[in-house]
């Protein structure tokens, strides 16, 4: 039988009310309607080129300077942008459950900007850089705000060779720790899977270790995803929306 829009918010705002722990995963759908782009749905490509050629070390590698100038792009662009309800919904959430946990694929900063407690990054951040070297004296990344950097790269303060973005680029590994938090938080009465096209694993494969370790699974997304006809609530809405309409419920 399909339920109907109003029957999944109620039935999501009771699991996740009488939750005890509660993991969420998100990916760039939550940060949407800040007016963040997502990668797949990008309409505006930075000079034609596709985010799949830009974020890759071998793009850097090759052309530094270009791959610079389009997170330059990126930095600035996510500088304007403010967090919006979902991320403030999650937020409230992060602070009312004890034992809370959000994984991001995200990049820009806007779960931390809303307050949340508990953020595990699984693609590192916009806002950090690292030594493109990984030279020894260098943290392994530091964090820098800066949106006005000259086209080049900036310098690592300790062997003055180019700085990259901390972020994981396609192709490269999540962090151990990162990989150890999200699997620690697969174990979870309810996991809420927001704002993934959920093609990128393994941050696909934490809702999937939720569900068979006994969660129920949540997925909010217009759209549907591979994952969508696995989960014991899918909620056909944009991130706000739902959310929004969930914590009215509780
Ligand atoms: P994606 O671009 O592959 O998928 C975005 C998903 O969000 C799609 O399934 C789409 O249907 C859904 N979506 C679009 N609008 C939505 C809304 N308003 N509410 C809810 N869902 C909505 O993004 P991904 O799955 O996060 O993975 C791609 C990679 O891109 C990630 O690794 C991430 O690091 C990177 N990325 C990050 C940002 C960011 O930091 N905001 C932005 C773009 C890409
Ligand atoms: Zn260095």
């Amino acid at each position: 039988m399909k339920r109907s829009i109003e029957d999944l918010l109620d039935r999501a705002a009771h699991v996740i009310s009488t939750a005890r722990t509660v993991t969420v995963v998100t990916g760039a759908g939550v940060s949407a309607a800040s007016g963040v782009p997502t990668f797949r749905g990008a309409t505006d490509l930075w000079k034609s080129f596709r985010p799949e050629d830009l974020a890759t070390p071998e793009a850097f590698a090759r052309d530094p300077g270009t791959v610079w100038e389009w997170y330059q792009w990126r930095r600035s662009s996510i500088a304007d942008c403010r967090p919006n309800r979902a991320h403030e919904v999650l937020a409230v959430w992060s602070r009312r459950y004890p034992r809370f946990h959000l994984i991001t694929q995200n990049v820009d900063g806007l779960h931390e900007r809303a307050g949340t407690a508990d953020v595990t990054r699984f693609h590192g951040s916009i806002w950090d850089l690292q030594c493109a070297v990984a030279c020894a004296g260098a943290p392994r990344t530091w964090s820098d705000h800066t949106v006005e950097f000259p086209r080049l790269p900036p310098p690592c303060p300790h062997c003055g060779g180019p700085a990259r973005p901390g972020v994981v680029w396609f192709g490269e590994a999540i962090p151990a720790e990162a990989i150890i938090a999200a699997h620690r938080a697969s174990l979870c009465d309810v996991c809420i899977v927001v704002g993934t096209s959920s093609q990128v694993y393994p941050a696909a494969g934490i809702v999937t270790a939720a569900g068979s370790r006994g969660a129920t699974t949540i997925e909010i997304n217009p759209e549907t995803t591979a994952l969508t006809r696995a989960m014991d609530i899918s909620i056909a809405l944009p991130a706000v929306d739902a959310l929004d309409r969930i914590e009215w419920r509780m």
